[in-house]
């Protein structure tokens, strides 16, 4: 997708991809049709699946959404009972085909399909040193460099040697590995990524998020450990771990944004960490208005927390179009400055003479929360106070989220004052770290983005990222 339409389409952050595996269920494309149309919100670009029938490993993938790519017709050509999908926003490795997953490899060993969810930190090192020992790569995916290091520990068991390749990689990830007859999923062992196990009738189910277990009717078991690798084949599921170092630095951002409300991750509801968050919002930072209105759809869980913990009324005070889709035609230049109107509307009766509070689940940019107020403004709202249900993105994410140059986040840049006055707002208060740790019921977390105090190494300092243009 076109750079100016990837911003057109979405000025916050970007969902790092969503993975789904099933082993020994029925119809094994068709539950991981619907598996993946559940993560769908993890990326639009592009989308796939491998389907085991324990002979062969069939795939299909093409650019575009679930429903675009698969019909009944594909679904009954691809024939097993063990699948992995995928869904895809491009982060690291761009887009384009040869990047949409899984990827399926055929290898003296045996064949095996790999789809991940997540960024690798060591991959250009990594990459580099399989090059000169003669590997050729056709994509730019992570993926692609786990398997050339699976086959290159091949004198090893397949367990053994997916085991000793995740030792040599460092990031966030979840890798799901599909061979004809076994299942593997691995949790990198920061516990950046989600990845949860669920049973469905006599198989198992492994996704990104566990709202896709619930279309499905499976029955969720438990998440991943840091660190940990399952293998699921006929003779049961076997865990191990690839790793002794294990840390639960889950990604704060799959709370705040990312993960659908009715997902629940490491033990919290997503709905539930954001009204709470909404009610830390109006503790420590009330403000006199008529109505509390929430950024939809992902801050309408905290807006509904801050109406309740204030006493002032919750309302609908923007509508989203949510039929913009990837095959959208890109607008022009003079259209793009009119982009925000096309994702959001104002209910007029609803704001005019009304003294507003914007709750917004995070501001990457600034542009959209500049916008938005200034749409609020024009239909007649008296003042307009954001409140923001997660801490100030003062810096890059290393793992798999698609979040900009320093250049790019309005809170590397200005003072809160400054921002304030830029985006048009009458106040303005972010959530306090503290605050997100309490609403997560959590010690641990992955707040790099908020602190800059990355779980891992970087291997590739941030200065020469933001070099590559990647940061
Ligand atoms: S840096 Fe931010 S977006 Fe990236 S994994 Fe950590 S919390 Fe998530």
């Amino acid at each position: 997708m076109q750079d100016e339409l990837k911003e057109f389409m979405s000025s916050k952050l970007n969902e790092e991809c969503g993975v789904f595996g099933v082993f020994n269920v029925e119809n094994a494309s068709e539950i991981t049709y619907f598996g993946l149309h559940s993560l769908q919100h993890r990326g639009q670009e592009g989308c796939g699946m491998v389907v085991s029938d324990e002979q062969n490993l069939s795939i299909k993938k093409g650019e575009g959404l679930v429903a675009e790519i698969f019909n009944n017709q594909i679904l009954s050509e691809l024939k097993g009972c063990h699948a992995i999908g995928h869904v895809r926003y491009s982060t690291a490795g761009g887009g384009g085909i040869e990047n949409v997953q899984p990827f399926l490899f055929r290898h003296h060993t045996g064949d095996f399909a790999l789809a991940h969810n997540g960024n690798l930190v060591n991959s250009k090192d990594i990459k580099l040193t399989l090059e000169k020992n003669g590997s050729i790569f056709q994509s730019t995916s992570d993926s692609e460099t786990l398997a050339h290091l699976i086959s290159r520990n091949g004198k090893h068991s397949r367990i053994d040697a997916i085991k000793e390749s995740l030792r040599m990689i460092e990031g966030g990830f979840a890798f799901l590995i599909l061979t004809k007859d076994s299942l593997y999923a691995c949790r990198d062992k920061h516990g950046l990524r989600p990845l949860s196990l669920a049973r469905l009738n006599n198989g198992y189910v492994v996704a990104s998020e566990t709202c896709a277990f619930d279309v499905i009717g499976a029955k969720y078991i438990r998440d991943l450990l840091p660190g940990e690798v399952l293998k699921i084949a006929r003779d049961g599921v076997i865990s191990s771990n690839y790793s002794l170092f294990s840390k639960h630095h889950m990604c704060a951002m799959e709370y705040v944004y990312f993960s659908r409300p009715d997902s629940v991750m490491e033990h919290v509801n997503v709905h539930e960490f954001r009204k709470e968050s909404g009610r830390m919002l109006a503790r420590i930072s009330p403000v006199e208005a008529d109505i509390v209105v929430g950024v939809p759809d992902s801050s309408l869980s905290a807006a509904l927390g801050y109406s309740l913990e204030s006493g002032i009324p919750y309302e609908i005070g923007l509508i989203k179009n949510k039929y913009i889709g990837r095959t959208f035609i890109q607008p022009s230049q003079k259209l793009r400055e009119k982009s925000v109107k096309m994702k959001l509307s104002v209910i007029e009766s609803v704001v005019k003479d009304k003294r507003v509070i914007l709750i917004d689940d995070s501001i990457v940019r600034g542009t959209t929360s500049r916008r938005i107020i200034a749409m609020l403004k024009e239909a007649g709202a008296k003042e307009v106070h954001v409140r923001v249900a997660s801490p100030q993105i003062t810096h890059p994410c290393f793992y798999g989220v698609d979040i900009s140059t320093y250049e790019e986040l309005i809170s590397a840049r200005l003072s809160l004052e400054e921002i304030n006055r830029e985006i048009g707002s009458d106040s303005l208060v972010f959530l306090d770290n503290e605050a997100l740790y309490k609403c997560a019921k959590r010690t641990e977390l992955c707040d790099a983005c908020f602190t800059g105090k990355y779980p891992t190494n970087l291997y590739q300092p941030i200065e020469e990222a933001n070099k590559d243009g990647k940061f």
